[in-house]
């Protein structure tokens, strides 16, 4: 056995219990709770601190809504002696919705159950918003303008709605792929170094064949080359004639597959049963 195998077999300090591993990486793999209580019982305690999670839909079905939601939420989380975080905003399709944020917060400030901040935080002041419309926009974002937010700005959660909407004109299937890869490990390394939650939001696309015939079956959209980079799929619906969404646990690495409902208000986002 050569000098530099015996270092390798000499290095078992790196290694940990189990036991250890659960308090060691308790911040870690902490979760982003929704604060409404089906979707956390649904998700089994909140969104994996850690990847991608990804909120897929049609059109009008809560994506955004949802995403606004966790942008304030997000800034309650109790951290072990950590100061409040923030949240980054990248939005690709339509303008940032300002009016409907300012509208949510008013409702969320209310709130006193879940409320934790002081009285006069102002919740929008803390949310990083980038419009941007290109692969190459956000690829550029992720490797130069983000670090330098970052390094300045603790955050608890990035989003990207929506992430469909990039790859809207990408006709080369291989340099899309391509690039959700780039993405995607880009934003492993930041959170790796800057410790935060990953929510991506994706459109769906209609699937026809023998199944559809009695029912419209959607899927969501990018096909299996961004699927597969995703760690928690949700996919949400409107049910047709009132305000009820239901949202669809399609895979976790933590919670069984199953669905449930939510309601949005003026307020915001709340549980069917007890609406704000
Ligand atoms: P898209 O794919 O077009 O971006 P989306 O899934 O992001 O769609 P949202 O913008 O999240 O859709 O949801 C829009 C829906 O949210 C509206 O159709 C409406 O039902 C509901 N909504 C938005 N604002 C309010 C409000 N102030 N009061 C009540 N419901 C609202
Ligand atoms: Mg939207």
């Amino acid at each position: 056995m050569n000098e530099e195998n015996k270092l390798e077999i000499r290095k078992p300090e790196s290694f940990i219990t189990a036991k250890q591993s659960i308090k060691l990486y308790r911040q870690r793999w902490r979760r982003l709770k929704f604060h409404v209580a089906s979707l956390d019982r649904l998700t089994g305690g909140g969104l994996h601190s850690r990847g991608i999670v990804e909120i897929a839909g049609d059109a009008g079905s809560g994506k955004t809504q949802l995403a606004l939601h966790l942008a304030l939420v997000a800034q309650v989380q109790p951290i072990d002696d950590m100061p409040r975080r923030g949240v980054v905003y990248i939005i690709t399709e339509h303008p940032f919705p300002s009016r409907r944020i300012t509208q949510m917060e008013k409702a969320f400030k209310k709130n006193a159950r879940i409320l934790s901040a002081p009285e006069k935080f102002n919740f929008t002041d803390n949310i990083f918003v980038e419009h941007l419309h290109s692969p190459t926009a956000l690829e550029q974002c992720l490797s130069d303008r983000l670090p330098v937010l970052l390094e300045n700005n603790p955050i608890e959660l990035l989003i990207i709605d929506s992430v469909a909407a990039v790859y809207g004109d990408e006709q080369n299937y291989v340099d899309r792929a391509q690039s959700f890869r780039r993405v995607v490990h880009a934003l492993h390394l930041l959170q790796e170094r800057f410790d935060f939650a990953v929510v991506c939001t994706n459109q769906v696309r209609s699937v026809v064949d023998e199944m559809t015939l009695d029912e419209e079956r959607v899927v969501p959209a990018l096909g299996l080359a961004w699927a597969s980079l995703v760690h928690t799929r949700i996919q949400l619906s409107r049910v047709i004639g009132n305000h009820e969404r239901t949202c669809r646990l399609l895979f976790s690495p933590t919670a069984p597959p199953g669905q449930c409902e939510f309601v949005i208000t003026e307020a915001g986002i709340s549980d069917a049963t007890e609406p704000l």
